[in-house]
């Protein structure tokens, strides 16, 4: 076999084998096949895309390019879930620890943030001693012992992505759907959960812009599940603005415990819930998406939810003490962000109030970063709120950098009207 015939197939539009798709992932992930080439085959599928079959096969050499973890050992439906990033997104926080409090195994390996998308890894470790590494083997006890653990990507998990996609990166072959779909289902496979609901955001703060994108993103990810025998549900659900109220590291914490006490912002309750109910069905536990919801939403309300998260931080060393006043994990310096007009807030460009977050420090740039845990920005105002002249819009925890950019990124993101807008966050369901 040899790529320059596979490079030109995929030139005239020709679908590709999964011995030739196999080919060229060992060649490139060894060093074989030279980024020259790998480049010209990317721009050839970012131009003729790629068929479910072939994005599947690409998907699992990609998988099989590194580790995949075995839960086999926990008894029981294992379950995850991935979102494809958002602002504010705090779901993972408070989905893991509600599930497991219903008896669900939840075993998940997050990530970093990068850009104005923040990471649950990050957040985490704005909990003083949370250790977001363990030995697989601690992991897996753990998720034995308490029905949860979150940490790092331990492994070396689709090393083939990780050098595709920084290929991608300067070769303008990012924003191709067989290409991003393949190369998050790679990594969700290789995590070693039995079912997945991937939360596939749309809107100005998300990578997919328009629904009509997300919905060819999420179907292609759930048909790559599927071939490759697991359970995979993608719910489309609105980045139009921010989820919830409270954007960086501590303060999600923060947010995510106000939720797991029955305090939570609506937004971030329906996503949360919606995803659980889907779990829940998929892990067994219940039946009945209605009766699933009811449960998820007791949990919340009756502290059984704080008590597992509570269990979590233990297990993984964070301080408890430093729970029982969150607002002490955040900057004490605190700046006001006040509006300059009056009327109903009719549009919020999420992707300028990740900025903002980012500017102050509450995110990466490069992943070379480093973040500050204790930055970030409360919003008070959310689409269909009323707002006053002179009224706070925003909190800023702050430190010393990006305070001025900040408060003008947000103003600049609010459209503030005549209209009483109000938004549909729950989009569609695909299976
Ligand atoms: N996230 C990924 O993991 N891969 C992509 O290609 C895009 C987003």
């Amino acid at each position: 076999m040899y790529m320059i015939d596979i490079i030109a197939k995929k030139r005239d539009g020709i679908v590709l084998s999964k011995e030739e798709i196999g080919f060229v992932i060992k060649g490139y992930t060894a060093g074989k096949i030279p980024d020259y080439q790998m480049s010209a085959l990317l721009m050839a599928i970012y131009l003729h895309g790629m068929n479910d079959e072939e994005s599947t096969y690409l998907a699992l050499a990609m998988r099989d390019s590194g580790d995949s973890i075995d839960l086999s050992e926990i008894q029981g439906i294992k379950v995850d879930k991935h979102s494809t990033g958002g602002v504010g997104d705090k779901v993972t926080l408070v989905l893991g620890p509600l599930l497991a409090s219903l008896g669900v195994k939840f075993a998940k390996m997050s990530g970093r943030g990068l850009g104005h998308t923040g990471g649950t890894i990050d957040k985490l470790e704005s909990i003083p001693g949370y250790q977001v590494v363990l030995k697989v083997e601690d992991f897996i006890n753990q998720v034995k012992e308490i029905g949860i653990a979150i940490v790092g990507q331990s492994g070396d998990v689709a090393p083939a992505d990780k050098k595709l996609y920084a290929l991608r990166d300067v070769t303008s072959t990012v924003d191709s759907i067989p290409l991003i779909a393949s190369s998050i289902m790679s990594k969700k496979l290789a995590s070693g959960a039995d079912a997945i609901v991937l939360d596939v955001k749309v809107g100005h703060g998300a990578f997919m812009k328009t629904e009509e994108e997300a919905v060819k993103l999420a179907t292609l990810m759930v048909e790559i599940g599927k071939l490759a025998g697991k359970k995979v549900t993608a719910l489309l659900t609105g980045m139009d603005e921010p989820l919830g109220h409270k954007i960086g590291n501590a303060l999600e914490v923060y947010e995510a415990i106000e939720t797991l006490n029955g305090q939570g912002p609506k937004d971030l309750v329906e996503v949360t819930i919606e995803i659980g109910a889907h779990l829940l069905l998929d892990a067994q536990i219940e039946t009945d998406f209605e009766k699933a919801k009811i449960r998820l939403q007791e949990a919340l309300q009756n502290g059984t939810a704080y008590q597992k998260f509570l269990e979590l931080v233990k297990a993984q060393g964070g301080d408890l003490d430093s729970l029982n006043d969150p607002s002490l994990l955040l900057s004490k310096k605190t700046v006001e962000v006040l509006s300059v007009k009056e009327g109903f807030v009719m549009d919020i460009d999420a992707l300028g109030i990740g900025k903002a977050a980012m500017r102050l420090g509450a995110g990466r740039e490069t992943k070379e970063d480093k973040v500050l845990l204790d930055v970030g920005l409360d919003l008070h105002k959310k689409i269909g709120s009323y707002v006053k002249k002179g009224e706070s819009i925003a909190t800023l925890y702050v430190q010393d950098k990006g305070i001025e950019e900040a408060k003008q990124l947000i103003l600049s993101s609010l459209t503030i009207g005549k209209e009483e807008k109000h938004i549909v966050l729950i989009k569609q369901t695909i299976k």
